[in-house]
């Protein structure tokens, strides 16, 4: 079996990936120059011309680009391409505002195709396998991006998108399908189901898992791994740079690599913008190096998390990524902490808890308050009002001691935690309503 999918390009030098983004990044800045009068404004007005750009080096000489330029844009303004040559569009699902479009060639498809490939090929899929994409078709990448990745390896795509768990498990079973595609809530929604429904692990034949689009951690990835008898593999991306596929996991599950082929990856300090050197958390920078319809530059993505460049064993000498902790929109300041809510899920997991919780955020005589609602078994559920509140106590306890502030933990019922099919709501926050 294939170990990689394009493997002069997954193992390529250092040297030579430096040589192919220099390259490619001098012609993409050309390209956006000339094609999008936004951006040569943005850099007329930092004083920088695309001579300037002589290498990966001079990057920090470019101008950030963020969603904010988007919506300024919205919806065709920074496509470097006449629209004759735009063959598809896709639209972010829209978690934190207005949506923001993307379009693409046919040849940026192909480049999608391909990198997607890259990671179904990572989870040790090939022709023969049967690619069960549940996540969302429509103007949503996921649905789409892990179908052309399917079709360009050559397994078998099958198209089921999200939503009516019902038929996911029969089509689990019926058409054995062999990976799973979704995001990592939806995943665990239906491996509760199959159990409810009683479906063993023999009916099915998955053997790995792609899952993505949100934050979740290890915890949640070995409960998913024991529930549903698979390797469980992140997939990271964003609609603004492609979609899913940015960056992969590969069977060392230490940190996803990222396409630096097509994606030149920065950290910078979120508050200065001050480039930080690897291994140093901080805020996710991409910029496209060969996207021809929206090649974006500097484009913050908020997402919180740390990229280094040591060598990993799987030897695909690619930068890795960290699982993002959470994107800075995300991150609540609860009494001046700073609180991420993939914190709280660690703890409940790693408690034995359910991963089906939602945090609600409040301010009561101006303090900042924190719930943390949290699923229990039908058993400890009934169990009497001092057994409970002990154990909920004991968690606050446990949230305290991790987060530094005082969580309130309420149990509830089993199923009353709206499952989601997508990303999965975790916050809510009524100081903002
Ligand atoms: P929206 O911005 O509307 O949610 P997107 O689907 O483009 O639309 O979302 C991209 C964002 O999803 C990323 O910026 C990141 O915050 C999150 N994301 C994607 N993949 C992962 C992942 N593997 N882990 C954590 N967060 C992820
Ligand atoms: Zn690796």
């Amino acid at each position: 079996m294939a170990k990689y999918w394009q493997q002069d390009i997954e193992t390529a030098s250092r040297d030579q990936i430096a040589a192919w983004q220099n390259e490619r990044l001098v012609k993409t800045v050309q390209h956006v120059y000339q094609n999008v009068p936004y951006y040569r404004e943005q850099m007329k007005k930092k004083g920088v011309l695309p001579g300037d750009i002589r290498s990966i080096e001079d990057l920090k000489k470019l101008p950030f680009t963020y969603k904010s330029d988007l919506r300024d844009t919205y919806p065709y303004g920074l496509f470097a391409v006449p629209m004759e040559e735009v063959v598809c569009l896709h639209a972010s699902s829209g978690t934190t505002g207005k949506q923001v479009v993307a379009g693409y060639t046919a040849h940026d498809l192909e480049i999608w195709g391909d990198i997607c490939a890259r990671q179904l090929v990572a989870v040790g899929a090939d022709k023969s396998d049967r690619v069960h994409v549940s996540y969302g078709y429509g103007l949503f990448t996921g649905g789409f991006g892990l179908h052309r990745g399917a079709e360009r390896l050559g397994a078998t795509a099958i198209p089921v998108s999200s939503g009516n768990t019902a038929r996911q498990l029969t089509i689990l079973q019926d058409f054995g399908s062999t990976v799973l595609c979704c995001t990592p809530s939806y995943a665990m929604y239906i491996a509760e189901s199959l159990e409810e429904q009683g479906v063993p692990l023999s009916k099915i034949s998955l053997k790995a898992g792609i899952f993505g689009a949100e934050p979740w951690t290890e915890e949640m990835r070995k409960r998913l791994e024991e529930k549903l008898g698979i390797k469980a593999y992140d997939i990271y991306g964003l609609t603004e740079i492609m979609g899913p596929g940015v960056a992969y996991e590969c069977e060392a599950q230490k940190g996803m690599h990222v396409n630096e082929d097509h994606f030149i990856v920065e950290v910078i300090d979120p508050d200065t913008g001050e480039v930080l050197p690897d291994d140093t958390e901080g805020e996710i920078v991409f910029s496209c190096i060969t996207k021809e319809a929206f090649p974006l530059l500097r484009y913050r993505t908020r997402d919180i998390g740390v990229i280094t460049r040591k060598p990993c064993s799987c030897g695909r000498t690619f930068a890795r990524m960290s699982k993002p902790r959470g994107r800075t929109d995300d991150m609540l300041i609860i009494r001046g902490v700073n609180v991420f809510p993939s914190q709280i899920e660690t703890v409940l997991i790693r408690e034995g808890h359910s991963p089906n919780y939602q945090i609600v955020v409040d301010r009561v005589n101006n303090l900042d308050t924190l719930e943390v609602r949290v699923e229990v078994t039908a058993e400890i559920f009934s169990d009497t009002v001092t057994n409970l509140t002990a154990s909920e106590k004991k968690l606050s306890e446990s949230l305290k001691s991790l987060l530094g502030v005082h969580a309130k933990v309420t149990f509830c019922a089993p199923g009353s935690i709206e499952r989601s099919t997508g990303k999965a709501v975790r916050v809510i926050d009524k100081r903002k309503i």
